[in-house]
C-alpha cells in the first residue's frame, strides 16, 4: 500500500513479547518493564490473521521482534504460518541470541529466511554490564550455530556507543563467519535518549583506522537502508545505518505491531492505530483493513529526533516497540 506522501509500504515489523532475558542499558531499565499479561498480548492466531490483511495490502515482508521474540513460547509455529500467509516473501527475526541455538533447527524447519542478532561488543565484561547479564558466551554460540549452518542469511548487528567496545572486533565477525556486520546508530528513542549516538561516519573511520580503507560494495537484499562496505579477506559485508546522520524518511518502507496489537506508524511519534480492540470485538475484515488504510495514510512524513522531545513522542521504550 502506498501511504499519504506516496511512499510504498512493504515491510513490518511484529513484535511478539515485550519480555527479554537480557537488560541492555539503552533498551529496558535494570529492573524489566511490568510484563503483559497474556490476555494482552495478540495470539498467534490474531497475529497471522492481521498479518494477512498487512499481505492483502501489499506488504511482502515481516520481521519477527520483540522484546526478545525467543522468549514467546512455539515461537516456529508463528514463523511457519506467516510463511503460509499468500502474498508474504519473507519472514525474519531479530534476536540477543542467547537462547537461538535451542530453537535454530524448529526455526529453519519453520522455513525463516534469515536472522539478525544483535551483539555490541566481544568483550565479556562489557557485554555484561551493557547487558546486565553474563550471556556472551551463549549469543556467540548462537551466531557461531546460525553461521554455520549455511541455511539462511545471518546479519550482525551492533549499536556504537563507546570506543570500550572495540568495534573492530565485532566487525571481525565478518571476516571469521559467513555473516554481515552492521554498525546501527542509537536513536534516541526510550532510554536511548540518554545516550549519545555515535553518527556513522565515525565508526567508520574507527574501522578505518584499524583496517585500512573500506571500500563500497552491493548490500545482501534486505528491507532497510543499511549502506554497505568490504573489506579484503571478509567473508561478510560490512553494513552502516544512520537512521539519525542521514535521515532516510523519504524512503520509509516499513509499519510496526507491538505485542499489543498497535499498528505503529513511524518510531518516533505514538501514531497509529489500535486493531486489537477491533480485533477482539468481532470486526470484519474490511473493517480492519480500513483502519490499518487510515492509520498508514496518516504516516508521519519524518522523524524530528533533531528536535526537542514534544506531546506526541513515543513514550514506550525500544522493548515495548520491537526496534
Ligand atoms: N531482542 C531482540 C534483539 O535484541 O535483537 C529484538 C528486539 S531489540 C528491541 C531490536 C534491536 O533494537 C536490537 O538490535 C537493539 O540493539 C536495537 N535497539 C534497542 N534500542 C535501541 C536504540 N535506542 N537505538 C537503536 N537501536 C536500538
Ligand atoms: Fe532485550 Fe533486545 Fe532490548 Fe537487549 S535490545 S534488552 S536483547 S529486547
Amino acid at each position: 500500500m502506498v501511504d499519504g506522501l506516496g511512499r510504498n509500504i512493504d515491510y513490518i515489523r511484529v513484535s511478539v513479547t515485550d519480555r527479554c532475558q537480557l537488560r541492555c542499558v539503552y533498551c529496558m531499565p535494570e529492573e524489566g518493564v511490568p510484563s503483559l499479561t497474556h490476555q494482552e498480548i495478540l495470539r498467534f492466531d490474531e497475529i497471522t490473521r492481521l498479518c494477512a490483511l498487512f499481505a492483502q495490502m501489499g506488504v511482502r515482508k515481516v520481521k519477527v521482534t520483540g522484546g526478545e521474540p525467543l522468549c514467546r513460547k512455539g515461537l516456529p509455529h508463528l514463523i511457519q504460518q506467516l510463511k503460509a500467509i499468500p502474498g508474504i516473501d519473507q519472514v525474519t527475526l531479530t534476536t540477543n541470541g542467547v537462547e537461538l541455538a535451542r530453537s535454530w533447527d524448529a526455526l529453519c524447519q519453520a522455513g525463516l529466511d534469515g536472522v539478525n542478532i544483535s551483539l555490541d561488543t566481544l568483550d565479556r565484561d562489557l557485554y555484561t554490564r551493557l547487558t546486565r547479564r553474563d550471556r556472551l558466551s551463549d549469543a556467540l554460540e548462537g551466531i557461531r550455530l546460525a553461521a554455520a549452518s549455511g541455511q539462511i542469511p545471518v546479519k550482525v548487528n551492533c549499536v556504537p556507543m563507546t570506543r570500550e567496545q572495540l568495534l573492530w572486533d565485532v566487525a571481525e565477525l565478518a571476516r571469521d563467519l559467513p555473516v554481515h556486520v552492521r554498525f546501527i546508530e542509537m536513536m534516541p528513542v526510550g532510554l536511548g535518549r540518554d545516550f549519545l549516538s555515535i553518527p556513522a561516519a565515525k565508526t567508520r573511520a574507527v574501522l578505518e583506522e584499524h583496517f585500512g580503507p573500506l571500500s563500497p560494495a552491493e548490500g545482501p537484499t534486505g528491507n532497510g537502508p543499511a549502506e554497505y562496505c568490504l573489506l579484503p579477506g571478509f567473508r561478510g559485508r560490512i553494513g552502516f545505518i544512520s537512521a539519525l546522520s542521514h535521515k532516510f524518511c523519504q524512503d520509509c518502507n516499513r509499519v510496526r505491531l507491538t505485542a499489543t496489537g498497535f499498528l505503529k506508524t513511524c518510531l518516533q511519534f505514538s501514531h497509529g492505530a489500535d486493531l486489537r480492540e477491533p480485533l477482539r470485538a468481532g470486526a470484519t475484515d474490511q473493517d480492519l483493513l480500513a483502519r490499518m488504510a487510515a492509520a498508514i495514510r496518516a504516516k508521519p512524513s519524518a522523524h524530528h529526533f533533531d528536535g526537542p522531545f514534544t506531546q506526541e513522542d513515543e513514550r514506550r521504550n525500544m522493548s515495548q516497540i520491537g526496534g
